[in-house]
């Protein structure tokens, strides 16, 4: 049984990683040419965190030992597969940043191969087709402390068995009929090994072959045989494949494959607040918790694509957590980290006022417009410089704004009625009046600058409590900015008997209408920015244009789930 164990973050180093020291060790020994190993997604769903780290371990180590990593898809499964995921997953490696070797490749690639392979297995007396009912067949398989039994079906003569096949390929029987199964034994300790089933009947359409086949392997048969095709020197999978093992050895020993790949298992990425199962992430689409595969609440690739996250910050991500031979919940809070610390250093800065309260500068002249100069980054000159209009009219933060002159300077760094805030990249400005409406609510605020303090210090016996960011309420461009929470309310919601289901937050999208600094709402879908004291945003993916700026909320610029 595999161990689950939280992990705090750990920013010091690269984590330790087992596959890396075998391989290394291969390489040192010269134990093959070249290294070579493959990602294989079922293209039955999206691509998840957990498949980017599946990604990042076998293209990484393929890509740091000068070999090869294959994109191959375990197409074995026509009712569940679609093209509409292959193309997605393609894109997503992409994305990612790697680029597989040759042609993108497919089990089913491989499907005339297997059919001959099986033939040889059951000219061999290895295999047999087997015309016990599902249920039947299970109650022969006996269970883990119990051997099973053999099937009445086993010892069909060769000749019957190559006569039913036949006819199992050329769709003479109903599905569920019968199967062909591996001859090997009944009374192992490994059930995988209980005479295990290579092909069955499925009149189903498949994506690549079509109507080709009305067969297909299991994928048991077919795991191992194409990383022999391929040539795969470490086949790189998740615990769960670790039972199977001797069974993908058995058909490797019996059958005249090319070359024989060594599988090594690591433990599966699980992320507390999160789920990474596609099935399941299926049924959020399905049943309309969020709209599609790559809704930036969704831990998928391209989902987190959407949210803003970057490809360097999952790498840095999958590179903080070690590869270790058991399961492991890591905390979500790691993966913000990776996503905050990456774009902290590289999004340039703009100003957006989520929630705007009209501001008048009653000493600067209406219509005019002086142009302030703040860089893009604060640590990076590199980046430039932006321009921003300031003028008598302006836009600040509600939450900014207090008529409490009781609060101490401490609890509130921002702008108290009667003293005085800087505005950032600007003058530093005094509260005098506010105006409100019938309902009591602050419409407006007056205030005056003081003269000459752009860019320089406060004169004597002036104290501004804090910096606040601002927009020219004539220039500032109106946007949609969409806030995400977490998907998941419970950290663990696939633990307890309710189901992951019930502990979908649904509170978890709040779309505002904002004002941005003019330069910002140019940009390209996709361009990332941290909102000054606000967070990180992206331009949406599809939705954002120049015309119609929309930003998602990436990551708020703290952990606000600390301690909740
Ligand atoms: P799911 O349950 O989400 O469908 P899967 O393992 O069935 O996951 P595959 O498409 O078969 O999905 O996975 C492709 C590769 O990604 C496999 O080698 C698998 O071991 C690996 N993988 C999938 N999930 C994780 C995970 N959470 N952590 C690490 N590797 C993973
Ligand atoms: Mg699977």
């Amino acid at each position: 049984m595999a161990t689950s164990e939280s992990k705090a973050p750990n920013e010091s180093k690269a984590s330790s990683n087992f596959i890396r020291n075998i391989i290394e060790e291969d390489v040192k020994n010269n134990k093959q040419e070249k290294v070579v190993t493959r990602f294989p997604p079922e293209p039955n769903g999206y691509l998840h965190i957990g498949h980017a780290r599946s990604i990042w371990l076998n293209f990484g180590m393929a890509k740091e030992f000068g070999g090869e990593c294959n994109l191959r898809f375990d197409d074995t499964n026509p009712e569940k597969e679609d093209q509409e995921y292959v193309d997605a997953i393609k894109e997503d490696v992409k994305w990612l940043g790697y680029q597989w070797s040759g042609e993108v490749k497919y089990a089913s690639d491989y499907f005339d191969q297997f059919y001959a392979w099986a033939l040889e297995l059951i000219k061999a007396g290895k295999a047999y087709v087997c015309d016990l009912s599902a249920e039947d067949a299970s109650k022969y398989k006996g269970w883990a402390t119990k051997p099973g039994k053999e099937s009445p079906y086993r010892d069909r003569s060769v000749e019957e068995n190559l006569e039913l096949i036949e006819k199992m390929r050329a769709g003479e029987f109903d599905e569920g009929a019968c199967v062909l199964r591996a001859k090997i034994d009944m009374t192992s300790p490994n059930m995988s090994l209980r005479d295990p089933t290579m092909y069955r009947i499925r009149k189903a359409s498949h994506h690549q072959t079509g109507d080709k086949w009305c067969i297909y392997p299991n994928y048991d048969f077919a795991h191992g045989q194409e990383d022999s095709i391929e040539g795969v020197t470490h086949s790189i999978c998740t615990l769960e494949f670790q039972n199977n093992r001797p069974l993908y050895e058995w058909y490797l020993e019996n059958l005249p494959v090319p070359s024989t790949p060594h599988q090594y298992e690591f433990g599966r990425l699980n992320l507390n607040y999160t789920i990474t199962s596609k099935r399941k992430l299926k049924q959020l689409v399905d049943e309309g918790c969020v709209n599609g595969w790559d809704d930036p609440r969704m831990p998928t690739v391209s989902g987190m694509r959407r949210r803003g996250y970057t490809p360097e910050s999952l790498k840095f991500f999958c590179d903080m957590v070690p590869v270790s031979k058991s399961n492991s919940v890591i905390d979500v809070a790691l993966l913000e980290r990776a996503i905050r610390d990456d774009l902290n250093d590289s999004a340039p800065r703009a100003m957006c006022v989520m929630n705007p309260l009209k501001l008048v500068i009653t000493n600067f002249a209406e219509g005019e417009v002086e142009e302030m100069n703040a860089p893009a980054h604060p640590s990076k000159p590199e980046l430039g410089e932006r321009k921003l209009p300031f003028t008598r009219e302006i836009l600040i933060d509600k939450s900014d704004f207090t008529e409490d002159t009781t609060l101490s300077r401490k609890k509130f760094k921002r702008l108290v009625l009667g003293e005085w805030v800087r505005l950032r990249g600007a003058y530093i400005i005094k509260a005098d009046e506010v105006i409100k409406d019938d309902s009591g609510e602050i419409i407006q605020v007056n205030a005056s600058l003081v003269p000459d303090t752009v860019g320089n210090d406060a004169p004597e016996g002036i104290r501004p409590r804090g910096v606040i960011h601002w927009v020219s309420a004539e220039h500032g461009v109106a946007v949609e900015v969409r806030l995400y929470d977490r998907l998941f309310n419970h950290a663990e919601p696939d633990k307890d008997e309710d189901g992951f289901m019930s502990h979908v937050n649904t509170d978890n999208l709040t779309v505002i209408s904002a004002v941005i600094e003019p330069t910002a709402a140019v940009c390209e879908p996709e361009s990332r920015f941290q909102f000054e004291r606000e967070g990180y945003f992206v331009a949406d993916r599809y939705d954002h244009s120049s015309e119609k700026p929309v930003f998602n909320r990436t990551i708020s610029l703290r952990d606000t789930w600390a301690g909740k």
